[in-house]
């Protein structure tokens, strides 16, 4: 029988379907209908999580993957909000945040 480890939960990404530590992800909340970064994963609500590679990352801002993310979120989000949240993750990295907090 396999242990279960609670505290490595795996969790996906939206947009390439990679399997990862939750923690190795970002996780894109949408609380009380403001969708944003959660770096520290710890808000409630509905979330999305994406992989740090670049091609998932430049697929947020994409017409394709807003539609994704929406459908994973439950919530409609516009092409402005998608791109906030691709440069937010990309000061994450520039910062090296990931994975902290
Ligand atoms: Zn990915």
């Amino acid at each position: 029988m396999r242990k279960k480890n609670k505290s490595y939960p795996i969790r996906t990404c939206i947009f390439c379907g990679r399997k990862d530590f939750k923690k190795n992800l970002i996780r894109i909340t949408c609380f009380q209908q403001k969708i944003g970064l959660d770096k520290r994963q710890r808000l409630p609500g509905r979330g999305a999580y994406i992989c740090f590679r670049g091609e998932c990352i430049e697929k947020l801002a994409t017409s394709k993957g807003l539609k994704r993310l929406a459908r994973a979120l439950r919530q409609p989000l516009s092409q402005e909000t998608a791109l906030a949240l691709r440069q937010e993750i990309e000061e994450v990295i520039k910062r090296g945040e990931h994975g902290k907090g």
